[in-house]
């Protein structure tokens, strides 16, 4: 309600957010959390809540009125297309010459991420977070981020056999035989929910080719597990299509923040003002240092320091493609959610997701999202001439990820006598380097704010997501966010509630 007093409010429902709402809410707080994105419970006029990924429609982009599909071609025909403009669900915002991909919606990108949960190796933790104990990150968050997300691995036995992972077994055979570690990767989808796809008994979801624009059935998001549980305490209230504009020091204490509603062309139909006790950030690496940045440079929080901005990475994300012969089809039938991975972290800065080409025909492509040690870090600042926060990320950036991602995929090339697929990102070129699925930092921990994510310069104020995070994981990063917010928001409500 316009003009209400909050005694916290919560900027996002993604992961960082979800963990505050549902550990403030069982410590007795009430929470409210505004979302810029649709609350995606209802059907569209197909009876679906989510768009297919082969056959994108006004529910798949974020405000856009042409799709940009992250593959933007295949066999040289360009697959993107005209959609109407709409708060859908998935947002490609370009910055700095690169295209950051982000879910939009009641829990964030959970919604349209492949689930793969995975924790860093243990001797890889001091690099990711240096001021974080990894003991009680090993012992403590990494496990509870894990079941509470629903974390497992696919039985070993189905893997062997199910037609919809031959892609999978493919990509180990050619990993093992150029003598790189291959490895399972746990996921949140639900495995058994699976094996009835395969078996035809349940509506498929992952066999249908669902990812990019959400899964209708098999994957635990955060509306399944942590949201619920937290609006399960009567605790927590969702505004959906509401967007935070503004925080700013309320004279009689706390917070007045304001708020754009928009309607689903992503007008603003009213703005509004509450006032907060406290305030999360939990809007993404990238939609909280666009706050923070912005409220900074305009005089609202002139406390914050001079970190905030900095140290935003891309997680090393490149794409590729493998053209295999004949002899080894990755199968006509592929799982959109990958379950395997290629680690050749330690000898080359690079593991390698061995994704899914779920195009429903036989491409005798295999395809990879790598993720490498890329050490550029690159900075949010205002730009008072455009009125808008920019990024100072350099495309030429992206060549340290592709050096690390071919210390894998030259040497099985090498070995297999195959050659990269040069169609799938336009005209002869084989790296996908212009995009991030894994936006990370800008606000990061013990710089930003303190040890905990308190913001520095105004007490009350807090970052609880990727922002923490200083560029890069070392694995795909949800896990490493939600044990993250779970140790910090146990400390800040032992000590600050
Ligand atoms: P988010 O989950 O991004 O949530 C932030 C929320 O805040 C969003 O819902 C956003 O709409 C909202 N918001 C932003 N600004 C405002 C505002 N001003 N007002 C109100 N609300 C706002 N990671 C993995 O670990 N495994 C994977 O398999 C994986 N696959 C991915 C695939 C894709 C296509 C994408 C895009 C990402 C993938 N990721 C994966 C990355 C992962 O989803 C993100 O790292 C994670 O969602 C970030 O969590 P967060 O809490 O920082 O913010």
């Amino acid at each position: 309600e316009p003009g209400a007093r909050i005694p916290v409010l919560v900027i996002g429902t993604g992961y960082g957010g979800s963990v505050a709402a549902l550990r403030l809410a069982q410590a007795g707080v009430e929470v409210h959390m505004a979302e810029m994105g649709m609350a995606w419970d209802t059907p569209g006029p197909d009876g679906k809540i989510f768009a297919n990924t082969t056959s994108p429609d006004y529910r798949s982009f974020w405000l856009r009125t042409r799709t940009k599909q992250p593959i933007s071609n295949f066999l040289g025909y360009p697959l993107d297309k005209d959609v109407p403009r709409y708060t859908g669900i998935l947002d490609a915002e370009e910055m700095g010459g690169i295209t950051v991909y982000q879910g939009r919606g009641v829990g964030g990108g959970s919604l349209v991420n492949g689930g793969m949960a995975v924790t860093p190796q243990r001797e890889n933790f001091g690099a990711v977070l240096p001021s974080v104990d990894a003991d009680e990150m090993y012992d403590v968050y990494y496990p509870r981020a894990n079941t509470e997300l629903g974390v497992s691995t696919i039985d070993p036995a189905w893997f062997e056999t199910a037609a919809c992972y031959q892609y999978a077994r493919v990509g180990r055979k050619h990993a093992q035989r150029s003598g790189f570690p291959f490895v399972f990767v746990p996921d949140v989808y639900d495995w058994d929910y699976m094996k009835q796809e395969a078996a035809g008994t349940v509506p498929k979801s992952a066999l249908a080719g669902e990812i990019l624009y959400g899964n209708n059935h098999g994957k635990k998001t955060l509306q399944q597990t942590y949201l619920a549980r937290a609006r399960a305490t009567g605790k927590v209230t969702v505004s959906p299509l509401h967007r935070v504009v503004s925080v700013a020091p309320a004279a009689s204490g706390g917070y007045t923040v304001g708020m754009e509603q928009l309607d689903t062309g992503g007008a603003v139909t009213a703005t509004k003002t509450v006032t907060a006790g406290r305030v999360f950030f939990a809007a993404g690496s990238v939609g909280t240092c666009k706050l923070l940045v912005r409220l900074k440079a305009n005089g609202a929080l002139p406390g914050l320091n001079g970190e905030i901005g900095k140290g935003w990475g891309d997680n090393g994300n490149v794409m590729c493609g493998r053209a295999n012969h004949m002899w080894d089809p990755t199968g006509a039938l592929q799982s959109a959610i990958p379950t395997a991975g290629i680690d050749n972290w330690a000898a080359g800065g690079a593991f390698a997701e061995v994704a899914p080409l779920p195009t429903g025909i036989e491409t005798y492509a295999s395809f990879y999202l790598s993720i490498t040690r890329n050490p550029h870090r690159a900075e949010f600042s205002w730009n008072p001439a455009s009125g808008k926060v920019e990024l100072n990320w350099q495309t030429s950036w992206k060549q340290p990820s592709i050096t690390m991602a071919k210390s894998i995929f030259d040497r099985i090339n090498a070995k297999e006598g195959t050659i990269y697929r040069t169609d799938l990102f336009g005209a002869y070129k084989i790296w996908g380097d212009h995009l991030t699925y894994h936006p990370l930092g800008g606000a990061v921990l013990n710089k930003a704010t303190d040890n905990y994510g308190r913001l520095h310069g105004h007490s009350g104020l807090y970052v609880i997501d990727g922002a923490l995070i200083p560029g890069n994981t070392s694995v795909n990063p949800f896990v490493t966010i939600t044990a993250l917010a779970e140790r910090n928001i146990e400390k800040i409500i032992a000590a600050d509630f």
